[in-house]
């Protein structure tokens, strides 16, 4: 079995990723600085659910921590490495961009440089929907313009980091990678331990809308930011697949990087999403249903920037990962009862 090295292991896709390659019996190192999520916690509950007793785990900051990283691919012969760790809120990186760019692109340099020494094999990149650029035809195909008219420097990281795994796949065509860009995570585990629980203000929709379904502040309200969009209730649409799907998709990633030959391309793109969109306000009538709760919440002007559809066309993954999306809306929305 190969040992693959996951960055941002305790976070909330990592840590979902963790069980689907401790279920295919995979050897895992795992590496996260905190920063974002609660690493004793986490792996408590991984170590729980995946019943093992010592999950291999070191804390530190791939941005700056260069000697410990060189120790670690030191000690541990690493065949691939799935990257998930990078800082994700699109508002921070707006008011905050360097720190954005020190984080998500010195930690895939410091990563990049330790490959090449350690003779690692491949990587999974996680990259994201929003290094499309705005206003295309949907659905989104993985030949779909990207990286023009980005509208924060979130997006732009993940942008620059493809292009960077591009120059170094092709001067080291030993080396392969696949690109996976994420369209809209929801849900959890089933027993609801691996919630996506971010530090500080969350930014995507889920948490969001959970502190205040769930919250004691009875004024506390859901803001909806634009209702005249030209979709059929005015509300954004977006192509939300349960995260457990997006977790799977990387055990098939890792058998499709193991099976890659020369005719391949040694950089592939795949998209990760349903292939449907879903409105914000039927998210919140299902969740409301799934609950048997209300949601407090009220319309607001549109934020600038948003689009009003975002779909994507996930055949390319289907056919070649040999993957497919298991879970409905209603599925991921239940696992909030
Ligand atoms: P997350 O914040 O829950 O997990 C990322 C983890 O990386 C965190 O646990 C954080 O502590 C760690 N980390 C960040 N910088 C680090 C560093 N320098 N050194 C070590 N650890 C570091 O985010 P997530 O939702 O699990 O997302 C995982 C990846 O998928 C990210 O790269 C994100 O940009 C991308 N992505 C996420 C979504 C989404 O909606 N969740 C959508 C598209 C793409």
């Amino acid at each position: 079995m190969p040992t693959i090295l996951v960055t941002g292991s305790s976070g909330y896709i990592g840590s979902h990723t963790l069980l689907e390659l401790f279920d295919s019996r995979m050897n895992v190192i795992c590496i996260d600085n905190g920063s974002n999520s609660y690493n004793k916690r986490v792996y408590k509950h991984i170590g729980k659910i995946a019943g093992k007793s010592r999950i291999s785990r070191y804390s530190l900051n791939l941005s700056t921590d260069k000697k410990e990283l060189d120790e670690i691919f030191d000690t541990h012969a690493i065949d691939y490495c799935i990257h998930f760790a990078a800082l994700k809120s699109v508002g921070e990186s707006i008011d905050e961009p360097l720190l954005y760019y020190q984080n998500n692109l010195l930690s895939t340099l410091n990563l990049l440089e330790c490959f090449k020494k350690y003779d690692c094999k491949g990587m999974i990149f996680s990259s994201s929907a929003t290094v499309y650029s705005p206003n295309q035809q949907m659905p989104l195909t993985e030949e779909s313009k990207v990286g023009m008219d980005l509208s924060n420097p979130y997006a732009r990281t993940k942008y620059f980091v493809e292009e960077i795994l591009k120059d170094y796949c092709k001067a080291n065509p030993i080396f392969k990678c696949i690109i996976l860009r994420y369209f809209n995570p929801i849900g959890s585990h089933s027993s609801r331990t691996l919630d996506e629980n971010p530090k500080g203000i969350p930014q995507n929709l889920m948490p969001n809308i959970l502190q205040v379904l769930n919250g004691d502040d009875e004024e506390q309200v859901f803001n909806i930011y634009g209702n005249d969009y030209n979709t059929p209730d005015g509300t954004c649409i977006r192509d939300y697949i349960h995260v457990e799907d997006v977790a799977n998709a990387h055990a098939k990633a890792i058998h499709k990087l193991t099976r890659m030959n020369e005719t391949d391309s040694n950089c592939i793109t795949y998209n990760i999403g349903t292939g449907k969109g879903t409105s914000v306000l039927e998210i919140i009538t299902t969740l409301e249903k799934c609950t048997n709760k209300k949601l407090n919440y009220e319309f607001k002007p549109r934020r600038q920037g948003d689009l009003g559809v975002v779909y994507c066309d996930n055949k390319k993954a289907m056919k070649e990962l040999l993957w497919k999306p298991k879970y409905t809306i209603e599925d991921a929305l239940s696992n909030y009862k």
